[in-house]
């Protein structure tokens, strides 16, 4: 094998691979915003997603084996049969790879936003994006890992300070005591009480599952 035709089997590769991601990054804004937003939690997945957005928290669950699942069948039966058909078998492998890749990338980017204080330039703008969807405005900011499909339909929301609910504060923003910490004052403020009662428990709840942001 001659060093053109190694170049050119890793570009391909790479290309098919990045296609795959590209597949997964659509999907991803059109599920977050037209099969969970827009539903107001009627169906499994929509339903799933409005109860992470009542407490914003994240934690591993039996619901995350399913979208491995779904995200695995689609690659099979869809991507895989479209490459192999329009390229062959290792364009469809690679599109199908590439679209597993892509829903890793966003299902671990997610867990760290909510779980991890952010790392580098890309883990400050992922958790800005992301509670501004969160906090600010459940109908914007639809693409969780990467920026592209809100800045083409128009969905994306970036204010200079995100204003976070005190009672619905990461925990890796605060201190013990739940004051924001020095290092993310810039990009966030704490708002409202940090009261969790009954009552407000109930009206985050409908609010979630409305779509719109939790009240201070
Ligand atoms: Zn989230
Ligand atoms: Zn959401």
């Amino acid at each position: 094998m001659t060093a053109a035709e190694v170049v050119t089997g890793v570009l391909v590769t790479a290309l098919c691979i990045g296609a795959g991601m590209m597949l997964w990054f659509l999907a991803e804004y059109l599920l977050h915003r037209f099969a969970m937003h827009h539903l107001h939690g009627k169906g499994i997945m929509s339903r799933e997603h409005l109860e992470h957005h009542v407490h914003s928290s994240w934690s591993f669950d039996v619901t995350h084996l399913l979208s491995w699942t779904g995200v695995a069948v689609v690659g099979t039966v869809l991507w895989f049969p479209l490459g192999w058909w329009l390229f062959g078998t290792a364009v469809g492998v690679l599109l199908a790879v590439g679209w597993a890749l892509g829903y890793a990338f966003y299902e671990f980017n997610h867990a760290r936003c909510h779980l991890a204080p952010p790392r580098g330039r890309y883990g400050r703008w992922v958790r800005r994006h992301h509670f501004q969807h969160h906090f600010g405005a459940p109908m914007s900011n639809h693409g969780v890992s990467m920026p592209l499909w809100d800045v083409v339909f128009g969905t994306r929301r970036s204010p200079e300070r995100i204003r976070v609910p005190r009672r619905l504060a990461l925990p890796w923003m605060v201190d013990e005591d739940g004051d924001l910490l020095e290092e993310f004052t810039r990009d966030y403020e704490l708002v409202g009480h940090d009261r969790l009662d009954e009552r407000q428990a109930g009206i985050d709840r409908a609010r979630a599952f409305a779509s719109l942001a939790p009240t201070d």
